[in-house]
């Protein structure tokens, strides 16, 4: 019988390199990978076996297989997490619309009161050496990165955010979120970037912000400790030490884009 292949045939083939090529790209560099390539070689082995009705070896593979599946999603949790914050993020970010209160077609942001008082503290922590990782929100919710951390919803205010980041004190550490005109959170722990190409006078702080940029349409604001620079992070690229004339263009367009 000549082969067939029909649409569905090649709908099915395309469907199967994207989610692999989907877990390539999520798992690559980490050593997760390794342990993926491990058992997606048993489970090609066990295919073949079966294909050639090698009965006992295929049974035996199956085994091994069938508790592959659970290892994978006990070994992966991470990466499996990962993932369905991305998916969620991007179908989230496509149609407008955020878990806090289901807000449709929202552009959180902030008003021009808002971008002033957060504009202002960075300047201020920019002169002092002060660090600082602002995070403020779009239409991607971030309530699921408030996790960690603690749940302020406080009025954004110049004062507030230095009286944060102040050095030393319990909130400092981590980053500040802010969202729908408040500040949602303090001292979050923010997923870092696994991207290798980047400078390596970037520490956590900067390697974090860029990760959240990957993650969500949130625009990231890094004051560094060490050089009182002011750097911003949006889906994935840098502006790095700007001015604080910058960085109020930049928030006050954010409304615009
Ligand atoms: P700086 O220029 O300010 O030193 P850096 O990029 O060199 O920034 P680090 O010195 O490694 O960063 O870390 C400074 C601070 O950044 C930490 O004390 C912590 O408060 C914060 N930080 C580091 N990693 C994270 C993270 N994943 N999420 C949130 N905050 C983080
Ligand atoms: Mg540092």
């Amino acid at each position: 019988m000549p082969l067939q292949i029909t649409l569905i045939d090649i709908i099915d083939i395309s469907l199967v390199a994207l989610i692999l090529f989907q877990i390539y790209r999520i798992i690559r560099g980490t050593a997760a990978f390794s342990i993926f390539i491990t058992i997606f070689l048993i489970y090609v082995t066990y295919l073949i076996v079966r294909a050639l009705n090698m009965e006992m070896t295929a049974a035996l593979l199956g085994q091994v297989v069938g508790l592959g599946v659970l290892a994978l999603v006990i070994v992966f949790q991470q990466e499996i997490r990962r993932f369905l914050l991305v998916i969620g993020n991007r179908f989230i970010m496509r149609r407008g619309f955020s878990f806090t209160g289901l807000q449709s077609a929202v552009d959180y942001g902030t008003n021009v009161r808002e971008a002033e008082e957060i504009v202002r503290a960075c300047e201020s922590m920019s002169q002092k050496n002060t660090g600082a990782l602002i995070v403020i929100g779009r239409k991607s919710s971030l309530v699921i990165f408030s996790d960690g951390g603690e749940l302020l919803k406080a009025r954004i205010s110049s004062e507030l955010l230095e009286t944060i980041f102040f050095k030393n004190t319990p909130l400092h550490d981590g980053a500040v979120l802010i969202e729908g005109g408040v500040i949602l959170a303090a001292r979050c722990p923010l997923p870092t970037t696994e991207r290798v190409n980047i400078p390596s006078r970037y520490g956590m702080r900067h390697r974090a912000a860029i990760g959240m940029s990957e993650r969500s349409d949130a625009i990231i604001i890094v004051v560094s400790e060490e050089t009182g620079h002011i750097s911003v992070f949006k889906t994935g690229e840098i502006r790095e030490n700007i001015t604080s004339n910058e960085l109020r263009n930049i928030l006050l367009m954010e409304k615009i884009w």
